[in-house]
């Protein structure tokens, strides 16, 4: 299989009331693990680089080089998207889909709703030329983005609606409560403004800062729409937690693959599970 876009994968989730899971890699393990997991879930993946952490992961030629190898050598044959997350630059979106990343998202939800516009609209321009997805974003998702820790902005649906129409994107991030990192209480989604959204703009939506968000929360923002759920904490603290744990038992141990194997094991279960809680365990086509 080859890196296809999220067109398909979304259009196919959203008619079916699944969604499809977002990982953010931050590895070669990562790599793996995530691929493995969808590979035996018989699930569509797609697996994302933030835009901060490229240089950290080698620069986006790199990123596409090792995915295409990975998904080759493991033999993978469930539907996988490769997507840079949070990019605050167009140029950034261009370097990307250049070196093969087969769909982008353009974060312009810190700037006035008309450069988020026509910033977004170079990037759809560019992006489907090349047979390539664009997930926008309005209004703006607790926590860290962009590096920058923020409140809660929720997404205006007008603008929403503009940014849709007006620049052709396949995906839409409408911030709506949730939060980047942990929550602290129950999250409270905007379950009004989301139907409202969900029904004016008519494109799959995205679910941002999923990790911490209760089923019944996440089933229901699925059902009003989403397509497509990220997850970073979730897998960042799984993974933490085996690694720490080994350590903790063997304080001696300094050979990386022993040190690292638990960490790569625990994505592997963590990934399994969210894929289930998503509906999208046995959705990849055939
Ligand atoms: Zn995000």
């Amino acid at each position: 299989m080859t890196l296809i876009s999220m067109t398909d994968m979304l259009q196919r989730a959203q008619a079916g009331k699944y969604a499809v899971g977002q990982f953010n890699i931050n590895g070669l393990l990562w790599v793996q693990a995530i691929l493995q997991a969808a590979e035996t879930s018989k699930s569509p993946v797609i697996l994302a680089a933030s835009d901060r952490l490229i240089d950290y992961l080698g620069g986006f030629k790199t990123i596409v080089a090792m995915v295409n190898s990975i998904m080759e050598e493991q033999r993978v044959t469930v539907p996988v998207a490769l997507h840079l997350d949070h990019s605050s630059t167009v140029s950034h979106c261009k370097l990307a889909i250049d070196a093969g990343f087969s769909s982008v998202m353009y974060d312009g939800s810190h700037e006035p709703i008309e450069v988020n516009i026509q910033n977004t609209k170079q990037v759809t321009a560019y992006a489907h030329k090349h047979g390539v997805t664009v997930e926008a974003e309005v209004g703006t998702v607790g926590g860290m983005e962009d590096g920058l820790v923020g409140g809660i902005r929720y997404a205006d649906l007008n603008e929403c609606v503009r940014l849709v129409h007006e620049t052709g994107i396949d995906a839409l991030a409408a911030a709506l409560g949730s939060v980047h990192g942990k929550y602290h209480g129950e999250p409270k989604l905007g379950f009004r403004e989301m139907k409202e959204i969900a029904e004016a703009v008519q494109v799959p939506l995205v679910l941002h800062g999923a990790s911490g968000i209760p089923a019944h929360q996440l089933h229901h923002a699925i059902e009003l729409g989403h397509a497509k759920v990220n997850y970073n904490t979730e897998l960042l603290t799984s993974w933490a937690a085996a690694v720490q744990t080994f350590m903790q038992f063997n304080p001696t141990v300094y050979e990386p693959r022993a040190m690292m194997t638990p960490g790569k094991n625990a994505l592997v279960t963590k990934v399994t599970e969210l894929l289930q809680l998503l509906g999208s365990t046995g959705k990849a086509k055939s």
